[in-house]
């Protein structure tokens, strides 16, 4: 998916939907969190708003409550899925953040060992 899709062929409004099968972690009325099908680091969830917004572009005011609950809700699942001594958030937006899905999600990425550097520096 490398571009904005309408919600009926999200492939993440789908997993909401049920449409698409997905290991559920954390279920509420706003939020879903699933275990990422690619694993980066043992510990590996997307963490997504039921209502779909495509990216953080989209992101206004009115969807401050979910946003707001989704971080909330970090610490715990991270911590729930076995990543007790930290973890690494990241949202990748549009073409240059690398996002490949259309539906804002939070990556929870975590496991016993240290993720190492974030971003590999360019030399100057
Ligand atoms: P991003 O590049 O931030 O858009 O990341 C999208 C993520 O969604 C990638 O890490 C994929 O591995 C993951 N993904 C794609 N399809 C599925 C799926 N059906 N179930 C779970 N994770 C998925
Ligand atoms: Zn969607």
């Amino acid at each position: 998916m490398s571009d904005r899709e309408p919600a009926a062929n999200c492939l993440f409004c789908r997993i909401v939907r049920g449409e698409i099968p997905a290991q559920k972690v954390y279920e509420d009325d706003e939020v879903l969190a699933f275990r990422d099908i690619r694993p980066a680091a043992p510990v590996h969830v997307l963490v997504i708003p039921k209502l779909h917004i495509a990216t953080l572009y989209d992101a206004a005011p009115e969807h401050a409550p979910v946003l707001g609950r989704m971080l909330a809700l970090l610490g715990r699942i991270a911590r729930e899925q076995g990543a007790t001594d930290g973890f690494r958030t990241i949202a990748n937006t549009g073409r240059v953040g690398g996002q490949e899905v259309y539906h804002v999600h939070i990556h929870v990425i975590g496991g016993p060992r240290p993720l190492g550097p974030m971003i590999v520096r360019q030399q100057a």
